[in-house]
C-alpha cells in the first residue's frame, strides 16, 4: 500500500513533468522545449496524448443509502478526475459570464480546471487570479496572449469576448495549438464563422461553441419527447427570450461588436434549441424586424425580431426575441395527440422548469416533472468539452453547429429586409451539424 504522502505527490505531480520524461525515454533528450512547440507539433497536442494515456477517474467514494427504498436515490457521488490530470482553460475576457458563471461553474467541473487568464486589465486578472487559485504567472492580456503556446497547463482557450472578437481569438489560440471553447454566436457572419472552422482544421485543434442549451437536462427531456413522438407530433414551437437592455453604450448594442442586435444575442437561443429539440434543419424562414423610433438604445441594431422557422417534417417553429421588453423566457411544444410540453425561465442559466400539460381521459394534467437537483448547464458544457479533448472526440456543438446558426441568421435578416419568405438549402437528415452526445444525454 502506498502510503497517503506518495499518494498526494503522485495526484499533484505536475503533467509537464511526465511529459518530459516521455521525450527522454523516446531518445529525444534535451531539445525537449523546442520539440514541444514544433515536432509534436506543439504542446497541446502532447496534451491530448496525455488524456489518451493517463486518464484514470478515481474510484468514486461509495456511501451507505439513508432512506428506504421507496424514496428517490440519492445517486452516485460525483467522482473527479485528479487535477493534475483535468483539462485546463485558459479564459480570454473577464466580464460578466466569465466571472457570474463560467468560472463558479468550471469550479464544480470533474475533467476541467482554469489554469490562465487573458484580460485587457492586469489589476482585475490578478484579483481573480488569487480567487480560483490561477498561477499569477498564468496571467496574458491581449497583445502576449499568443504566447499561451509555450504553457502546457493550457490546452483549450475559452473565448468570451464580444462576438466580432472571437474570429482572432480563435484562430490565433489554433495556430498557438489549443483547443477553443467559443461562447456563442461563434462570431459576427458565417464568412467568419467558416474561417475560424478553416484554422482550427489546418492546426487540428477541436472547436466546440457554448451551446449550453444542448447540454441542459430539461431541453434534452424536450427533445427525447419530441424526437420520441411521445405525445405525438410535435406542430409547432413557440419560443419567446426578451429582456429590457440597459446602457446604451455597451458593445452588445455596437453593430461593429456585435454583429447585431436582439437576434444573435438572445433569438440565437430559440433558434438553436428549435434545431436541437427537431434534429432537422429548416429549408424556409420567414422574418420581420422592428425597432421603436427615436430609442437612442437601437441606433445600431435591431430592438425586436421575429421570425419563423419551416422545417421538412411540416414542423413549425415561431419565434419572438426583443431587448425592449421585461425579461420572458419560455417554449412550448404543440404536440397533437393531447399534450404541449416545454420550459419555462428556459434560457436563463437557472430556476428552469420542465412543463407538461397532458389529456388523460376526460382531465387535462398540467405537471412540473423534475429531472431532479438542478445542474450547472456551464459545468456540463465545459465537461463536456474536456471529454472530447480527453477521448479524442468531436463536440456535439462543433464549429459547424454555429456555422448553420449563422446561415439561418443570415437568411432571417434577408427575409426581414426583403418582405419575403427565404428558401435555404435543403439538409436531410438528423443532427447533420453536431458530433458526439454528451455522455450524460447517452
Ligand atoms: P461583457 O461585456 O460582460 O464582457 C466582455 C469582456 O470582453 C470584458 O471583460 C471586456 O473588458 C472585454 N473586452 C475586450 N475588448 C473589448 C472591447 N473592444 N469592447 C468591449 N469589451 C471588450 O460581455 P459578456 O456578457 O461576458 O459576453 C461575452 C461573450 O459571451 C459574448 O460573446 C456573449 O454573447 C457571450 N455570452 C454568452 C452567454 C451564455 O449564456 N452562453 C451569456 C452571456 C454572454
Amino acid at each position: 500500500m502506498k502510503k497517503q504522502e506518495e499518494l498526494y505527490q503522485e495526484a499533484n505531480k505536475p503533467i509537464e513533468n511526465s511529459r518530459r520524461n516521455f521525450i527522454k525515454v523516446a531518445g529525444i533528450g534535451l531539445a525537449a522545449t523546442t520539440l514541444l512547440n514544433t515536432a509534436l507539433p506543439s504542446a497541446a497536442h502532447a496534451q491530448t496524448n496525455r488524456g489518451d494515456q493517463a486518464i484514470d477517474e478515481t474510484d468514486p467514494v461509495k456511501l451507505k443509502e439513508i432512506n428506504d427504498a421507496s424514496e428517490k436515490p440519492t445517486g452516485a457521488i460525483p467522482s473527479a478526475l485528479r487535477p493534475a490530470k483535468r483539462i485546463g482553460y485558459a479564459i480570454v475576457g473577464l466580464g460578466h459570464l466569465s466571472l457570474n458563471q463560467i468560472l463558479p461553474g468550471m469550479v464544480k467541473c470533474k475533467f476541467s480546471k482554469p489554469v490562465a487568464l487573458v484580460s485587457g486589465d492586469a489589476a482585475k486578472a490578478q484579483k481573480v487570479a488569487l480567487q480560483y487559485g490561477i498561477n499569477p504567472k498564468n496571467i496574458y492580456n491581449y497583445q502576449n496572449f499568443d504566447e499561451i503556446k509555450n504553457n502546457p497547463e493550457i490546452d483549450v482557450v475559452y473565448i468570451v469576448l464580444p462576438n466580432a472578437m472571437h474570429e482572432e481569438f480563435t484562430v490565433r489560440a489554433a495556430k498557438a495549438g489549443k483547443h477553443i471553447l467559443c461562447e456563442k454566436p461563434m462570431s459576427v457572419s458565417s464568412a467568419s464563422a467558416a474561417r475560424m472552422i478553416a484554422a482550427c482544421k489546418k492546426s487540428d485543434r477541436k472547436l466546440m461553441i457554448a451551446y449550453r442549451i444542448q447540454y441542459e437536462p430539461n431541453s434534452h427531456q424536450v427533445m427525447k419527447w419530441t424526437r420520441g413522438e411521445q405525445f405525438g407530433k410535435v406542430r409547432v414551437i413557440d419560443a419567446f427570450n426578451a429582456q429590457n437592455i440597459g446602457d446604451p453604450e455597451q458593445w452588445r448594442l455596437k453593430k461593429a461588436l456585435s454583429g447585431g442586435g436582439s437576434l444573435p444575442d438572445i433569438g440565437l437561443y430559440n433558434l438553436n434549441t428549435s434545431r436541437f429539440i427537431l434534429g432537422e434543419e429548416p429549408e424556409m424562414v420567414v422574418a420581420s424586424t422592428y425597432s421603436t423610433p427615436g430609442d437612442i438604445r437601437f441606433k445600431e441594431v435591431e430592438e425586436t425580431v421575429m421570425f419563423q422557422l419551416f422545417f421538412p417534417s411540416g414542423a413549425i417553429s415561431n419565434n419572438t426575441c426583443s431587448y425592449g421588453i421585461h425579461e420572458s423566457r419560455y417554449y412550448r411544444c404543440n404536440a397533437n395527440k393531447g399534450a404541449h410540453f416545454g420550459v419555462d425561465n428556459a434560457f436563463t442559466y437557472n430556476g428552469l422548469q420542465l412543463k407538461l400539460s397532458q389529456v388523460q381521459g376526460k382531465m387535462e394534467l398540467k405537471s412540473e416533472p423534475s429531472l431532479g437537483p438542478e445542474k450547472d448547464q456551464f459545468t456540463l458544457e465545459i465537461d463536456h468539452m474536456s471529454d472530447c479533448v480527453l477521448h479524442n472526440k468531436t463536440p456535439f456543438t462543433p464549429g459547424e453547429e454555429g456555422l448553420q446558426d449563422h446561415k439561418l441568421m443570415e437568411a432571417i435578416y434577408e427575409s426581414a429586409r426583403t418582405q419575403r419568405p427565404v428558401k435555404l438549402e435543403k439538409i436531410t437528415g438528423l443532427d447533420v451539424f453536431r458530433g458526439t452526445r454528451p455522455v450524460e444525454q447517452q
